[in-house]
């Protein structure tokens, strides 16, 4: 039994056999064998470049006559390769003399053979890089892979380097249980989401893809990051026992659905959901959130080819909005780009820097016909109940203008045209780059409602990619520059009477509740799943206490400072 760490990303403990998914460029650390093992570790090598010779062989005389010249060359190259007595000579040696393991070998091999290829001259030989990656590739598959009576993904781990937001439903819906992934972010799109499918997820366990195998068991505790290889009887004892105490703690949540969200001192506190599927539309609805916050429409479009037309985009927008039976649901118009990139060629993918590139509104006010389309079926759900319209990146007051102005011209478009579209549609802008947060004074006037996006308003204002691993440490909520800066806008939103919320994932985290209520906010979005614990969090809470020790957290001067205080008023 061994243990590994990563960052927990989304809650849920499972058991089950990992699925490993290993980088298309070999990055298998380093790895030695014991001693003994060598013999066996080089037969594993042997087999597994026998089958991926057999492998070639078969696809050349399955093939032969029906390729085109240019591919029977590639799989003779292939062939070549693997039949090279020097590379073959080369990897026993690694096995034998260096004890490595038959998988890191490989990336060895292929590492001196890739600096050979990158010093040729010749274009040609020197694309041949791919070639050798790919012959490299088969053979690492071969090493890693499953027993046969293994099938299907069902009730599997997927452990792999990274998991991307659009191929989480279709991970779930083949039977993955749970995801380990060696890099990624707690805040990433990738992890939002999977809070939101209710996958257990664990990010940033950097160890993963060298240390466990295909087939192994595991158990994952998305809630604590923990990954156990392998468990003992203990740890298999201590999993039920965690199961158990999970499901008492979420009976005993169960009992403060639709309870009023009160402080101690009698505030009442506005608790918003976010949502990306239907599931979490019922679940808001079921658990009494005054409405939906955020409802993140890009979800619709990734996944898929082609974009989904106006009838398709309407019918879903109409669900969500009868879905919450009269109460308010804010929409929110696309935010592709950046970590959210699409396969419908809609987010133009070779920017050098995507997170700074064209996306969110920037994205929709380049792309128009995209955006009417989006813009008209969120108008014409709003004939089914109370509507809101929030757009994503703004960062100038030209930008909500031309927002507006689209929207009359579309919502008298429409009434022409028959459709029942309701009137004065409350328009909202998320604040999320600094440029918006610093300047609202500026386009204030403009928006009738506003939204803090603290996952990208923490990344801009640091300049810490959240999706970077690298700079994880950097990229937090808890920094003073950033509650300085939301309190400014909490503090001129409530001076000019426009409400405002934080829909960022800050807000669904029960421990930054007491920090959030300090700086003023009233209105929180939220993940459902997160919002009886934070429910819970409030009605424990006296608001004008946490108020009055604003001044200390505003005070504290780093990370460490900003903890110390929140420890202390949990602790009240
Ligand atoms: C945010 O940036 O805080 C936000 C809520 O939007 P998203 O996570 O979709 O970028
Ligand atoms: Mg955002």
């Amino acid at each position: 039994m061994t243990r590994l760490q990563g960052q927990p990303a989304s809650r849920g403990t499972v058991l089950g056999r990992a699925r490993l998914r290993l980088p298309q460029v070999q990055e298998t650390g380093e790895k030695r064998i014991a001693a003994g093992a060598v013999d066996q570790e080089l037969q594993r090598l042997h087999r597994a470049t026998d089958a991926a010779r057999a492998e070639m062989r078969e696809l050349r005389s399955r093939l032969q006559g029906a390729l085109p010249a240019e591919v029977g060359e590639f799989l003779d190259l292939h062939a070549m390769l693997l039949d090279d007595p020097e590379l073959l000579a080369a990897l026993d040696e690694l096995v034998r003399s260096k004890r490595y393991s038959a998988s890191y070998a490989l990336r060895v091999q292929r590492d001196r053979l890739a600096q050979v290829f990158q010093g040729m001259e010749d274009a040609y030989l020197k694309s041949r890089l791919d070639d050798l990656d790919h012959v490299i590739g088969r053979i690492q598959s071969f090493l890693h892979k499953r027993p046969n009576n293994v099938k299907g993904l069902s009730g599997e781990i997927l452990v792999c380097e990274n998991v991307a937001p659009s191929e989480l439903a279709q991970l779930q819906s083949q039977g993955v249980v749970g995801i380990v992934s060696s890099s990624g972010n707690t805040l990433s799109h990738s992890a939002i989401l999977a809070r939101s499918l209710h996958m257990p997820l664990v990010v940033g366990a950097s160890a993963v893809l060298n240390r466990i195998n295909d087939g192994d068991v595991l158990i994952v505790d998305g809630g604590s990051g923990e990954i156990v290889i392998e468990p003992a009887a203990a740890d298999l004892r201590q999993y039920r026992a965690r199961q158990r105490e999970l499901a008492r703690e979420q009976r005993e949540l169960g009992r403060l659905r639709g309870k009023p969200t009160r402080t101690v001192d009698g505030v009442e506190i506005t608790l918003l959901a976010n949502a990306e599927s239907q599931d979490d539309v019922t679940q808001a609805h079921a658990l009494g959130a005054r409405g939906l916050g955020l409802y993140r429409t890009e979800f619709l479009f990734l996944q898929r080819n082609q974009l989904p037309n106006e009838e398709e985009q309407f019918r879903v927008y109409r669900d969500t909005v009868l879905g919450m039976s009269g109460l308010p649901v804010t929409i929110r118009t696309l935010d592709l780009g950046a970590d959210k990139a699409d396969r419908t060629g809609l987010v133009v993918g070779t920017e050098e820097n995507p997170a700074l590139g064209l996306r969110g509104v920037r994205l929709s006010l380049a792309r128009p016909k995209v955006s009417d389309t989006q813009l008209r079926a969120i108008l014409r759900s709003s004939g089914y109940g109370p509507v809101r319209i929030l757009v994503p990146m703004i960062s100038t007051r030209e930008e909500i203008m031309a927002v507006r102005r689209r929207l009359s011209r579309l919502a008298a478009l429409l009434r022409n045209e028959g459709h029942e579209v309701a009137e004065n549609i409350p328009v909202g802008a998320m604040i999320e780059v600094p440029a918006a947060a610093i300047a609202l004074e500026c386009f204030i006037d403009q928006v009738d409602f506003l939204s803090i996006g603290t996952n990208d308003l923490v990344q801009y204002l640091l300049a810490a990619d959240r999706n970077n691993e690298a700079v994880s440490e950097l990229y937090s909520p808890l920094h003073p520059a950033v509650l300085r800066l939301v309190l400014q806008v909490i503090e001129t939103a409530q001076r000019h009477g426009t409400p405002v919320a934080v829909c960022g994932e800050i807000a669904g985290d029960a421990r930054m509740t007491p920090l959030l209520l300090a700086l003023g906010l009233t209105e929180f979005s939220l993940h459902p799943g997160t919002l009886l614990e934070v429910r819970r969090a409030i009605r424990s809470m006296d608001l004008s206490a946490l108020r009055a020790q604003a001044p200390q957290l505003l005070a504290a001067r780093d990370r460490r400072g900003i903890e110390r205080w929140v420890a202390s008023v949990g602790n009240d």
